[in-house]
């Protein structure tokens, strides 16, 4: 029984536009997709039973054709600063983790995009995983809905979304194209796309391909200014090298009074010399951007470690010197292995 049900195919994986068209080749009018659509994402758990608007024949072929699906929670954790940590169970058995990030007016949920990564970056604990599988649609959402429902009993809200969990969103392309289009859908979740942040570590054709899809913010993992160093850093330099990476940024459609978030991680002793903020500012010239100066968080058995604040606030002021906005930020959660690049599921 349980098998047949998993087979099923998941309404929260399909877009307004998509499931209408599912819906109208049952036979129904398009106007009932937008109400299965907005029984998925309203408060309380969506059940076929209680789309009441619909008639009982209706849910009753729809239920015998799909399911809706959920996430299990199999762990908590909260951190000293309000950070929680969510580890999730997938049906097939792979835990992935979320980030809430409560700061004074928002909620930020930092969500995953994959099982593990292939990125290979060297100083990345979800890389250590390796590449498991790509997230559906549904996966990406349901990590939103949990939270959402968590956060709605107390009566707050998830206001900002940020891929920036596990995996690289960019390289789960299609699935997370979908994932924006339902979490952006004002039926449903109705997340403006100034509040979701999509990061990449660079998968340049993609870049494009995003700027033309929707109109979320873009962040980037740079991490460094020079390509011999990024190359050492993160294989993908390897093919996507700096210049490049830029030349797509200098083209990507931004919205008035938008900007690209440039992430760097201090590391010491690696790329935190004032010779590399110089380069860093040169190189960034001519992109509309702002910089976030990250310490790097030490995970052990990597090899690395952060650079002293000393040095990032020279590192931050030599930026500021050449007309960048750098904001150096904390980093949240590192108490329960829940800031960045300490996403790597512990229950496997
Ligand atoms: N793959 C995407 C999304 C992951 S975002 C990307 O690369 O942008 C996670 C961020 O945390 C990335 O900027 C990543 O480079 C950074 N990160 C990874 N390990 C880290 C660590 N130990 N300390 C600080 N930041 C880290």
């Amino acid at each position: 029984m349980s098998v047949l049900i998993m087979d099923k195919p998941d309404l929260k994986n399909y877009t307004l536009a998509q499931l209408t068209e599912m819906l109208v080749a049952m036979g129904l009018p398009a106007y009932r997709a937008k109400q299965v659509f907005s029984w998925l994402y309203r408060p309380g758990l969506p059940s076929f039973p209680r789309m009441t608007d619909l008639s009982l024949q209706m849910r009753g072929e729809l239920e015998e054709q799909y399911q809706i699906s959920r996430l299990e929670t199999a762990r908590k954790e909260l951190s000293t600063d309000g950070t929680c940590k969510y580890a999730f169970r997938l049906a097939d058995g792979n835990v992935i983790e979320s980030v809430l990030i409560p700061e004074e007016e928002r909620n930020t949920l930092c969500l995953s995009s994959q099982v593990g990564c292939a990125m290979g970056c060297r100083f990345c604990l979800t890389a250590t995983m390796g590449f498991i599988r790509n997230l559906t649609p549904a996966e990406m959402v349901n990590q939103v809905c949990t939270v959402t429902e968590e956060l709605c009993a107390k009566g707050q809200v998830v206001t900002n979304l940020v891929f920036m969990g596990m995996g690289e969103p960019l390289a789960n392309f299609d699935h997370l194209i979908t994932a924006l289009d339902i979490l952006s859908d004002h039926h449903g979740l109705a997340f403006s796309s100034r509040r979701i942040t999509v990061s990449t570590c660079g998968l340049i054709p993609r870049i494009a391909e995003l700027g033309e899809k929707s109109k979320v913010n873009l962040a980037i993992s740079l991490h460094a200014a020079d390509d011999e160093q990024r190359n050492q850093l993160m294989p993908v330099n390897r093919t996507y090298p700096i210049a490049d990476l830029l030349e797509a940024l200098k083209s990507f459609p931004l919205p008035p009074r938008r900007r690209i978030m440039i992430e760097y991680i201090m590391i010491n002793g690696v790329n935190d010399a004032d010779a590399d903020a110089h380069l860093l500012a040169k190189k960034l010239r001519g992109i509309s951007c702002k910089i976030n100066l990250l310490p790097y968080n030490e995970t052990s058995a990597l090899g690395y470690a952060p650079s002293p604040i000393e040095r990032i606030e020279r590192f931050r002021e030599i930026l500021r010197h050449h007309g960048y906005t750098a904001l150096l930020r904390t980093s949240r959660g590192a108490d329960i292995s829940a800031a960045c690049g300490q996403l790597a599921a512990k229950e496997r």
